[in-house]
């Protein structure tokens, strides 16, 4: 395939201009475009004392609120993705997977284990969608697919949080659509086995995520103001040439319409978790 990438160009335009405030110290709110002391947001776990924005946090952050300390232990770190199509758009699949791990640090965009909430051992899985949008490839559904496995076969509550604004990862093709499928049936058996999926959905949720594990959860949690939902909200104004009504594809739309079950703060995200667990006898 040929290329047509400037790799001298990308980095640099890909970056964000400063604003003339110290990185770091302050942030401007998605929310509220206010300019957010940052130690101020993160002793509320990374959620905005002005507006009450839930800002992004990253897989290994919301690891350690939402697991007691220290009981993390990580399931199959080694997977690594591969470049079966030898995809390439801006910049080849290969590079990109390269560059997204040096950013982030991740290998692939899920990471997944077990620990304890609350002194309650779980099988645990989180997106996020720093890596590639947090899209679902090859490796990310296979991490997750062996997650619910071992939770099945162990009688563990499954948690698993979503923020994965890409759906199925294009990059690898019909190999990252069949990965919905395949964390579908693992669910499936989980839940013949009797089973407690709780789903958490963050922002972004989307696409072939959305469209497969993420809202087969038997209870269905969402954050407040996330977007949530298949197509993005300006896909579909484009398709179909008409205004979408207010808050649409938001928590608070979904949970009106009954495609969520709850809205939670991160604040209460952990103890509304243990509770459930407690609640359902797992
Ligand atoms: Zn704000």
């Amino acid at each position: 395939m040929a290329t047509t990438e400037k790799p001298e160009a990308t980095p640099a335009m890909t970056r964000r201009p400063k604003r003339g405030v110290p990185e770091g110290l302050w942030r401007r709110c998605p929310g509220c475009q206010g300019m957010i002391y940052r130690q101020e947001a993160e002793k509320r776990l990374g959620v905005c004392p002005e507006c009450d924005y839930h800002w992004y946090v990253s897989a290994q952050q919301r690891i350690c609120q939402l697991l007691d300390d220290g009981t993390f232990e990580e399931w199959e770190a080694h997977l690594e993705p591969t470049d079966p199509l030898q995809f390439a758009d801006k910049k080849p699949y290969a590079e990109r997977l390269k560059d997204e791990q040096a950013r982030t640090g991740l290998r692939d965009a899920a990471v997944t284990g077990t620990g304890m909430i609350r002194a309650r051992r779980v099988a645990f899985g989180v997106t996020d969608s720093a890596f590639i949008m947090g899209s679902m490839g090859s490796v990310v559904g296979e991490k997750l697919a062996r997650l619910v496995e071992r939770a099945t076969q162990q009688q563990l509550p499954l948690i698993i949080v979503s923020g994965s604004g890409g759906g199925a990862r294009m990059h690898e093709g019909i190999l990252s659509l069949m990965q919905m499928a395949k964390v579908s049936a693992a669910l499936a058996r989980y839940d013949q086995a009797g089973g407690l999926y709780i789903s958490v959905l963050t922002n972004p949720t989307m696409g072939g995520v959305a469209a497969s594990f993420a809202l087969l959860g038997d209870l269905v949690i969402a954050e407040p103001k996330a977007l949530i939902g298949f197509a993005g909200p300006r896909t579909i104004k484009a398709t179909i040439g008409t205004e979408l009504p207010k808050g649409f594809q938001t928590s608070e739309f979904l949970l009106e319409h009954g495609f969520i079950d709850r809205i939670v703060r991160r604040q209460d995200l952990k103890s509304e978790i243990a509770r459930v667990i407690d609640y359902c006898g797992k």
